[in-house]
């Protein structure tokens, strides 16, 4: 059900990417597997990041595409690009961790991993590391209907209940609130 709420102020943050300008240096993936290394900064591992560069260089292809979210099932049909006369691989440009390919999922566990934008940093540490500004930060203001939330709110707990059973997930909300 859907209720509506007030309106509320929300920061959407962007990190805009020109392809053209990507060399597919990876510095990004670089630095953003460190930051996240546990301890910080203790090692890193592109596998780990949170941004991929897709590379083709006998095409002359590199694009950075950031994590989003986690998908339990793979599309039914798939997408395919060609922009500027290049042709971009099934998926190029998807941000899900998705089952049908490795990227963003942690090499270790394989749970997914999603881009937090660097929380508690001013600005995304990709965007700082790219040398040729292929990557830019924008933050912009929005008005959001607090029913929007309500909605995202809705549809993370269903997947939640779908990958580990309503049970579960009712029984762990007991034991976190017994904790009071
Ligand atoms: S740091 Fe910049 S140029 Fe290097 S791979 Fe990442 S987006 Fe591309
Ligand atoms: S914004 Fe931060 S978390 Fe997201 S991909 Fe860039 S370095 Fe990683």
């Amino acid at each position: 059900m859907t209720v509506k709420g007030e309106k509320k102020k929300k920061t959407i943050k962007t990190i805009k990417i020109d392809v053209d300008k990507c060399n597919g240096c990876r510095a990004c993936e670089m630095i953003c597997s460190a930051f996240h290394a546990a301890p910080k900064y203790s090692s890193n591992n592109p596998a780990r990041s949170r941004i991929r560069v897709i590379r083709e260089p006998l095409k002359d292809v590199y694009v950075p595409v950031y994590a989003g979210e986690y998908t339990q099932a793979e599309c039914a049909g798939r997408d395919k690009y060609t922009i500027d006369g290049k042709e971009y691989d099934e998926c190029a440009f998807c941000r899900a961790s998705c089952p049908s390919r490795s990227e963003f999922k942690e090499p270790d566990s394989g749970l997914p991993l999603k881009c937090d934008m660097c929380e508690g940093e001013e600005e995304p540490l990709c965007v700082k590391w790219c040398s040729v500004d292929a990557l830019s930060y924008e933050e912009r203001e929005e008005e959001v209907e607090e029913a929007v939330e309500q909605e995202q709110l809705e549809t993370g707990l269903e997947s939640l209940a779908n990958k580990y059973g309503l049970q579960q997930i009712m029984d762990t909300v007991a034991r976190m609130s017994q904790k009071d």
